[in-house]
C-alpha cells in the first residue's frame, strides 16, 4: 500500500525537499521541527550539479540560481610557499559543464521552504522530537503525533532517532557570512593552508532573497578542543594569525567585531549500514554525515529525498519501495563517505605525512589527465552517476 499520510521530523534540506516531492505525489505531509519558527543556521553551501538537478525537479532551481554565485574553481594554496596544492575546475568536465553554485544557507532554506509550503506540506514548529514508534513521533513535552503511514527521520547529524556519531571529528571550523569585499576570485572557493593545521577559506555565496549585497562565506579551521580557548582569547591576536596566513582577508576580518560574529560548526562522520530502521526511514545527515571538506552533504540530502520519492512512486508496496530507496542510494553514499573520510585529514589534521602526500604526490598527480576530470566529477557529485538510476 502506498503511504497516504507521511510525517517528517526535521525542517532542513532533507526534510523540506522530501516534503515538496512527496506532497506533489498526493500524500498528506506534515513536518515537525524544534524551532519556534523554522530558520536556517550556518553560512555557505556549494550546490553541485546533482543537487541543482533535484532542486529543478522540485521547481526551486531557478529561484536558487537567481540568488547564488556560480563557482567554477576550487583552489587551495600552501603557505608560505604559495604553491597550488588543490585546483579543481568545473570545465574539466567539459566546456559547457554546469558549475557549482555558492549559496547562503538561508537562501537554500528559503527556496526549499517556499517549495514545500507551495506544494501543500504542513509545518509544525516548536516540536522537539525525542522518539518514534508505531508510526508516531514522540515529543520532548510528553506528547505524540497522530499515527502516520510512514515516518521519516530528517533530523540531521545529531538525530535522536539515529545512532549517535562516536565523537566529533578533531577539527571543526568557525564560519561567518560577511559582505563580499577584497581581491578574491568571485567564481572560486579559495583556501590557504599552513600544513593541515591551519586553513582559512573564502567562498562567494550570492545573497539572501531581498538583499542588495553579495556575501562571502569566511571560514577558519579550528580544533574542537581549542574552541573554548578561542572564545575567551584575544580577537585581535587571532586576526593577526589569520592575516599572517592570508593577508588578503583583511577587508573581511575588518567586519568581524566580536567572537559572536563567528559560529563554530563541529563535524562528525557516521554512515548507517541502511537508511531503514525498525521505526523510521532516514534521509540526509541522519543516515550519513561527514565533514564538509568535499561539500556534498546538502546535495546528498537532496538526492536521498528524490530517491525516496521516486521509489514510493514506482512501488505500490511500502516495504518494496523502502528497499528500492536504499538500493538507489547505498553505493553512491558509501563511495562519497569513504572519499570524504580519506580527504578530510589532508586538509584538517596534525599529520605531516598526509601533508607531504597531499603536496608532493597527490598535488602533482591531480594535474595529470584524467585526474582533473575525475576530481571535477567527484566534486560535482557525479561519480557513480547517482541521478541516472533515480531518473530511469
Ligand atoms: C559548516 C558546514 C558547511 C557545509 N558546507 C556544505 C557544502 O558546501 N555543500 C554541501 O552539500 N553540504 C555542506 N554541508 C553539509 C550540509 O549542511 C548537511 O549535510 C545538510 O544540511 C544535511 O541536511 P539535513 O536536512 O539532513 O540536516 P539539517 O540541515 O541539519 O536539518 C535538520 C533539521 O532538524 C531539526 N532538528 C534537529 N533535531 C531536532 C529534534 N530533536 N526535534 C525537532 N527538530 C530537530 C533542525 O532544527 C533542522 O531544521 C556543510 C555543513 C556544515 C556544518
Amino acid at each position: 500500500m502506498r503511504p497516504r499520510e507521511i510525517a517528517i521530523a526535521g525542517c532542513g534540506v532533507a526534510g523540506l525537499s522530501a516534503a515538496a516531492l512527496l506532497r506533489r505525489q498526493g500524500a498528506r505531509v506534515v513536518i515537525y521541527d524544534q524551532f519556534a519558527s523554522p530558520r536556517p543556521l550556518g553560512s555557505g553551501i556549494i550546490m553541485q550539479p546533482v543537487g541543482m538537478a533535484v532542486l529543478d525537479e522540485i521547481g526551486a532551481g531557478e529561484a536558487m540560481r537567481a540568488l547564488g554565485a556560480p563557482i567554477t574553481r576550487l583552489i587551495g594554496c600552501n603557505t608560505p610557499r604559495q604553491n597550488v596544492v588543490l585546483d579543481v575546475r568545473s570545465d574539466a568536465r567539459g566546456e559547457n559543464a554546469e558549475a557549482g553554485l555558492g549559496v547562503h544557507r538561508g537562501a537554500l532554506f528559503q527556496v526549499l521552504y517556499d517549495a514545500a509550503l507551495q506544494a501543500g506540506a504542513e509545518i509544525e514548529s516548536g516540536r522537539e522530537v525525542v522518539g518514534a514508534s508505531n508510526g508516531r513521533f514522540q515529543f520532548a513535552d510528553g506528547g505524540q503525533s497522530p499515527r502516520f503511514d510512514l515516518v521519516i527521520d530528517a533530523l540531521g547529524m545529531r538525530s535522536p532517532l539515529s545512532q549517535q556519531p562516536k565523537a566529533p571529528l578533531p577539527f571543526g571550523a568557525l564560519w561567518a557570512s560577511l559582505d563580499w569585499a577584497g581581491a578574491f576570485d568571485p567564481a572560486a572557493l579559495e583556501q590557504r593552508y599552513y600544513q593541515a593545521r591551519k586553513m582559512v577559506g573564502v567562498m562567494p555565496i550570492g545573497k539572501l532573497a531581498g538583499a542588495q549585497r553579495n556575501q562571502a562565506a569566511f571560514f577558519w579551521s579550528l580544533k574542537h578542543k581549542a574552541r573554548e580557548a578561542w572564545a575567551s582569547g584575544d580577537l585581535a591576536q587571532w586576526k593577526d594569525e589569520v592575516r599572517a596566513l592570508w593577508p588578503a582577508t583583511e577587508p573581511l576580518l575588518a567586519q568581524i567585531n566580536s567572537h559572536a560574529d563567528l559560529v563554530f560548526a563541529s563535524y562528525a562522520h557516521r554512515t548507517l549500514r541502511s537508511p531503514l530502521s525498525p521505526d523510521v526511514v532516514h534521509v540526509g545527515d541522519s543516515w550519513h554525515c561527514t565533514s564538509p571538506q568535499l561539500g556534498q552533504g546538502a546535495n546528498m540530502a537532496l538526492l536521498d529525498a528524490f530517491a525516496l520519492a521516486r521509489a514510493l512512486e514506482w512501488q505500490s508496496d511500502l516495504g518494496a519501495a523502502l528497499d528500492e530507496y536504499a538500493r538507489l542510494r547505498l553505493w553512491h553514499i558509501r563511495l562519497y563517505q569513504a572519499a570524504s573520510w580519506m580527504f578530510t585529514p589532508a586538509y584538517q589534521s596534525d599529520s605531516d605525512a598526509l601533508v607531504f602526500i597531499r603536496d608532493w604526490i597527490m598535488g602533482p598527480i591531480s594535474r595529470i589527465p584524467p585526474a582533473p576530470q575525475i576530481l571535477a566529477a567527484l566534486v560535482a557529485g557525479q561519480i557513480g552517476a547517482p541521478l541516472s538510476a533515480i531518473r530511469a
